[in-house]
């Protein structure tokens, strides 16, 4: 039997029997985690509110095991608020659907419970802190995080040199296999070629320059989003559900 202690965000919250909830947490060092919170769904309790989706929570468990996985799922026997997100995020369908779509993207590519991913908790906090604050578009604020998030997970894009020869940019075609935009000498069928402003956001977008990002005519959001969300689609065998619920 053992104790540890982590910080994590609240992925999800899933009933379990009358009073309790299995709370599934992304957390800085043990990764995806799935725990027991027992009470938790009983007017006083003092879990209850702390262990919402969208929570920055500092987590103690007990396991039963010695393994994280495979012996019963550990406890959550104190949590201590971080950063309570959920509050302004719930609050904002636009906050509340681009958040949604980012914790079920964190969640897929930190699949593997027990497995550290570091890099995709930190997006995830700093992102959820982003949408929670509230100064930049929050669709703007997910396609970021998107494009992050399958940087750090080995598949980042370019938007401005060529993906394969590496040709200076800017460059047009935009292709999914390619990982990028290629040049006029490298391009394959099917490529896209989408407005430069287009590939300026999105470049933009992956490198956090927020001042060009924010300045950019909201007519290229949507072709910039549904490129982002092809280039996730791509790489992740299911889609994201949530992200059908988006405002563009
Ligand atoms: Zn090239």
């Amino acid at each position: 039997m053992s104790l540890f202690r982590d910080d994590g965000v609240v992925l999800r919250a899933q009933k379990l029997g009358e009073a309790d909830r299995i709370i599934t947490l992304l957390t800085r060092q043990h990764g995806k985690v799935r725990a027991v919170a027992r009470g938790v769904r009983k007017t006083k309790s003092k879990f209850g509110a702390r262990l919402e989706p969208f929570s920055h929570v500092d987590v103690q468990f007990f396991s039963r095991g010695s393994e994280l996985v495979g012996r019963g799922l550990p406890l959550c026997t104190q949590v201590e608020t971080i950063a309570p997100y959920g509050g302004s995020i719930v609050t904002d369908y636009g906050r509340y659907t681009a958040g949604t779509a980012m914790l079920e993207t964190a969640e897929r590519f930190a699949e593997n419970e027990g497995e550290p991913a570091v890099q995709q908790y930190l997006l995830l906090v700093g992102g959820l802190r982003t949408l929670a604050a509230g100064v930049h578009e929050s669709h703007l604020v997910l396609d970021a995080f998107l494009l992050r998030s399958l940087a750090v997970n080995g598949y980042g894009a370019s938007f401005t040199d060529c993906a394969k020869c590496g040709l200076e940019g800017p460059n047009r075609f935009f292709s999914l296999q390619a990982g990028g935009v290629l040049c006029a000498d490298c391009r394959v069928p099917g490529c896209a070629v989408p407005s430069p402003e287009t590939l300026v956001l999105l470049g933009a977008l992956l490198s956090g320059d927020w001042q060009t990002a924010d300045t950019c005519e909201p007519r290229y959001w949507r072709e910039g989003s549904g490129l982002v969300a092809a280039y996730l689609q791509w790489h992740l065998e299911r889609g994201i559900r949530s992200m059908r619920y988006v405002e563009k």
